[in-house]
């Protein structure tokens, strides 16, 4: 069942159903997926530029990653069973590529921080296959990009090049692959490269890891603004509005 919010319809599973129940058989049978994680900001993105909207709104699933959708869908009276966080999903997605062989290829990031988090995913998923990388610096029209990667075949393809962009990649260029789950992973590279942290864990527990985010690198305070205007839309009742 999909939980509309702002016209953008989420996904009502829980980490563990997302993966097991939805995208599992989905890997099984090679049917082509695609997966947006998305927060208050990305909601709102959507309402600036329809094309991006029609692109989430076309999505096969798009996970509640942020709080603030959590509390919005309760405010609206239609709650949704968790937060699935993009970056627990690509983790989730790695132990089971690495279990039943599924190929995995990494676009997105500077190209050090792309080397340095495929390094380190090869080195805690040592039997993982790469199918290969790319850093995320290039020209969406770039179809030769898109023709490499679809050549390598990838069961899974993880975009970290930021939204809108990772979307609207996958979007225009996923018709040149036979199969592959797609998803946008932000910055879920950089996690990985070590470049940035995820919150400690109490400040997780506390639903706070976006202001985490904002302590560490304040250039993300502006966000916050985008977030509480979201909050202020959905208060008003403007969350049940397309
Ligand atoms: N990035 C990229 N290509 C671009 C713009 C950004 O590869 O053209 C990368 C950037 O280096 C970072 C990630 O995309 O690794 C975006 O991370 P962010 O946390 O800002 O993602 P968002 O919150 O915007 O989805």
């Amino acid at each position: 069942m999909k939980h509309v919010i702002m016209g953008i319809p989420f996904t009502n599973a829980t980490k563990k159903e997302f993966i097991e129940d939805y995208l599992t058989p989905r890997l099984e049978t090679a049917e082509q997926t695609t997966v947006v994680t998305a927060n208050p900001e990305i909601v709102m993105k959507t309402r600036e530029n329809n094309a991006y909207k029609q692109v989430v709104q076309a999505a096969d699933y798009v996970c509640p990653d942020g709080i603030g959708i959590i509390y919005a869908a309760k405010m609206m009276k239609q709650p949704l069973k968790e937060r699935i966080p993009g970056i627990e999903v690509v983790d989730a997605l790695l132990h089971l590529a690495e279990e039943k062989g599924y190929s995995c290829y990494f676009l997105g990031a500077e190209q050090s921080v792309n080397e340095r988090a495929v390094a380190q995913i090869k080195k805690t998923f040592p039997k993982l296959k790469v199918a290969g990388n790319h850093h995320g610096f290039f020209d969406i029209d770039d179809r030769s990009l898109a023709e490499r990667v679809a050549a390598t075949d990838p069961d899974i393809v993880f975009v970290a090049v930021g939204a809108p962009k990772q979307e609207l990649w996958i979007a225009k260029y996923k018709h040149l692959f036979h199969k592959g789950l797609f998803m946008g992973v932000g910055g879920s590279f950089d996690v990985y490269a070590g470049a940035a942290k995820r919150a400690p864990e109490i400040w997780m527990k506390l639903n706070l890891e976006w202001l985490y985010r904002i302590v560490i690198q304040p250039s993300r305070v502006f966000r916050i603004f985008t977030s509480l205007r979201f909050m202020f839309l959905i208060a008003i009742g403007q969350g049940k509005k397309d």
